[in-house]
């Protein structure tokens, strides 16, 4: 079986997280519950799933049919969820994963991520805007928010806790100041953004790196008309007709042998099934090397509307 042979990587709490695992961002409530269902089946035993996502409710269900009609149990499955902006108050921090855990159908899980550095004014809202149509931001500092992500550690709401979309100096901070070191930085990486010097910085820290748009995000809102689409890219095109394989294969496998974790979206059961398909090959150094050259520093996930945020990430050069 696939999952059997799916890599596992070491946190630095000891505890394993599959190298791969399927992405629901995009993927919509009335799909999702099919998709992860398919993915289960096919071997996946990691699901990223984010309150923002506004599909959790979905993705619990097919967790709880797999786990009846006996396919995995809870303790085979690696389910991460992310706390929302607006919840950063560190007060909010508990319940946020709380109404996660709920929507999952889940007791625990088994990463917890902030999911953005960038605290917004709570309320119900995902994103406040004041009365000229800016965000509204949240006085919160991170660490303050992480410390409260330390305590859903103790009480046993998440096994491993960590972050995503932080800078060098925002880790640093989190480290310098707070007693559980962050599991995983997930953080947008494709053949157009190879992230060289962050992922150098992560691993430096033991902190893993989870790439997240891996294939540069083909039907992002955000993405700009200009920007290259990495699955037709010409160099990683040869690289897979060599492989007798597809540039989605290649991409992945990039991802992996760089000792990162993939999560790739797909709500496609070929795509499903052509993700996890990744494991009878090996790319060569060179031909890493080649994709590695591919990267312009593209970022397609800029989240542009909060650049002027006193935590906006990427203003940084990593
Ligand atoms: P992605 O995985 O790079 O791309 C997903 C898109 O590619 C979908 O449109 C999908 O279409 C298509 N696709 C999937 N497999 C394919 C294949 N083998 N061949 C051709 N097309 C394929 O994009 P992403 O959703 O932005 O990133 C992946 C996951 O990362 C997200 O779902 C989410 O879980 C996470 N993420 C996290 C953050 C964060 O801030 N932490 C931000 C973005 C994403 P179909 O679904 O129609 O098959």
């Amino acid at each position: 079986m696939a999952q059997d042979k799916v890599p596992k990587l070491k946190l630095n709490n000891g505890l394993l997280m599959p190298a791969l695992g399927l992405g629901t961002w995009l993927s919509s409530p009335n799909e999702v519950t099919q998709a992860v269902k398919d993915a289960i089946d096919l071997g996946y035993r990691h699901i990223d799933c984010a309150f923002v996502y506004g599909n959790e409710n979905e993705v619990g269900l097919a967790i709880k049919a797999k786990i009846e009609e006996g396919v995995v149990k809870r303790e085979d499955l690696f389910i991460t969820s992310k706390l929302w902006n607006t919840f950063h108050r560190p007060g909010l921090v508990e319940g946020a994963v709380r109404t996660s855990l709920e929507r999952l159908g889940l007791d625990y899980l088994n990463l917890y991520l902030i999911h953005m550095p960038m605290g917004l004014q709570e309320g119900d809202g995902l994103v406040p805007f004041d009365k000229d149509g800016k965000f509204i931001s949240s006085d919160t500092d991170i660490v303050d928010t992480y410390k409260a992500m330390e305590e859903l550690v103790k009480k046993g709401l998440t096994k491993s806790i960590g972050v995503s979309n932080f800078n060098k100096a925002q880790i640093q901070r989190i480290l310098d100041n707070c007693s559980i070191p962050p599991a995983t930085n997930q953080v947008e990486c494709h053949p157009y953004l190879t992230q060289v010097k962050l992922i150098e910085y992560c691993k430096s820290k033991d902190i893993t790196v989870t790439a997240y748009s891996q294939f540069g995000s083909p039907a992002s809102p955000f993405r700009k008309p200009e920007d290259p689409v990495a699955l037709q890219d010409p160099v990683i095109g040869g690289i897979a007709t060599k492989h007798g394989k597809k540039a989605g294969h290649v991409i992945l496998r990039w991802i992996l042998q760089r000792g990162l974790i993939a999560i790739p979206k797909s709500v496609t059961q070929q795509r499903i099934a052509e993700n996890i398909d990744i494991l009878d090959f090996t790319l060569a150094d060179s031909e890493m090397k080649e994709i590695d050259a591919l990267n312009r520093n593209i970022r397609i996930c800029s989240n542009d509307i909060f650049r002027s945020h006193k935590d906006y990430p990427f203003n940084d050069e990593y």
